[in-house]
Formats: structure tokens, C-alpha cells, sequence
């Protein structure tokens, strides 16, 4: 028993607590039908439930359970023992599919070595680099010796640039 209170009292002072409001920030659960799609001798067993030969294992009676969980993910058991990823394989699926689908912008993917940087960080570090190398250039053009600290601060200078053209997966 969740509540003692009768639907319907307090009614005049109640009346908005019978709306139903969604806390789901995902757009729907997993998309069950894509999967059953899929699979051979599908029964459905409950509202939330079903059975299918399993893609995984030579499989002639249905040992595959899939069942739609509350949070909208879906779990998969084989009685055999077929691991999720294979029985996802064997249907040219993969282990993001048992989860709820999301907003395209709120779901964001491992970001590689690659894309590690932020153009804005990356083109003022170039600039200022740029400068140095600019300056140096004018002290040799212009014939004065160059300090052993400027030397340094034009060899940092120049290391800075290969890093940021490693970086972006540039050559040196
Ligand atoms: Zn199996």
C-alpha cells in the first residue's frame, strides 16, 4: 500500500498532484524492436519481455530472454551463456544499443588523443610562439648576438610549435 488517501479528496486543494510528470532526461528506452528485429522465433512473454533464439549459439529452442528494464535499458540472458557483446555481434549490433536512446547534443563520446586541444588555446599559443621566432629573427637580421636566454626562449619557442603541430596530428 502506497497511500491510504482516496482518489479524489482533497480535490479542490490537490488537484495538480495528479499530474504525472516524467523525470527522464533521455529521449525513450533502448530500442527493444530494433533488436527483436533481428532475432529468429520471437515470443513475447510479458509486457516487458521476450524470448528468442539466441544469434549467438546454434540455439533450436528460444534461450535467449530479453527483457526492457524500468530505466530503459535492455538486458539480454542466454541460457548457454552467450555474452551480450557476442549476441550483439552475431546481429551486427553493438552494447550502445541496449541503452536509452539520448539528445544527440547531451550524449558525448570519449574524446580521442586527437581532439584533445581547443582551436582558440592552439592559435594563441601559435601567435605568441610566432613572435618570438619574429623578434629572434630580427635581432640576427639586424646582426646583434643573441643572448644564451634568448637562444633558450627561441628553442622553447620552436618546441612549442612541433608539440602544437604533434598535437593536432600534423607533421613535425
Ligand atoms: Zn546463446
Amino acid at each position: 500500500m502506497k497511500s491510504k488517501k482516496k482518489p479524489g479528496g482533497n480535490r479542490a486543494v490537490q488537484s495538480s498532484s495528479s499530474v504525472k510528470t516524467t523525470q527522464h532526461t533521455t529521449t525513450g528506452p533502448a530500442d527493444v524492436h530494433a533488436l527483436l528485429s533481428r532475432l529468429d522465433n520471437v515470443k513475447q512473454t510479458r509486457s516487458d519481455a521476450w524470448k528468442a533464439c539466441c544469434p549467438a549459439h546454434d540455439d533450436r529452442d528460444p534461450s535467449l530472454n530479453v527483457r526492457l528494464a524500468d530505466d530503459g535499458k535492455l538486458l539480454m540472458k542466454c541460457w548457454a551463456g552467450c555474452q551480450p557483446i557476442d549476441i550483439l555481434a552475431a546481429i551486427g549490433m553493438d552494447l550502445s544499443d541496449l541503452f536509452p536512446k539520448r539528445e544527440r547534443d547531451s550524449w558525448s563520446k570519449p574524446v580521442s588523443p586527437s581532439q584533445r586541444w581547443i582551436p582558440r588555446d592552439v592559435l594563441s599559443a601559435l601567435t605568441s610562439e610566432h613572435l618570438i621566432v619574429l623578434l629572434v629573427a630580427e635581432e640576427v637580421y639586424q646582426g646583434n648576438a643573441l643572448s644564451k636566454a634568448d637562444m633558450n626562449r627561441f628553442a622553447l619557442a620552436i618546441g612549442r610549435l612541433r608539440n602544437v603541430a604533434r598535437e593536432v596530428g600534423g607533421h613535425e
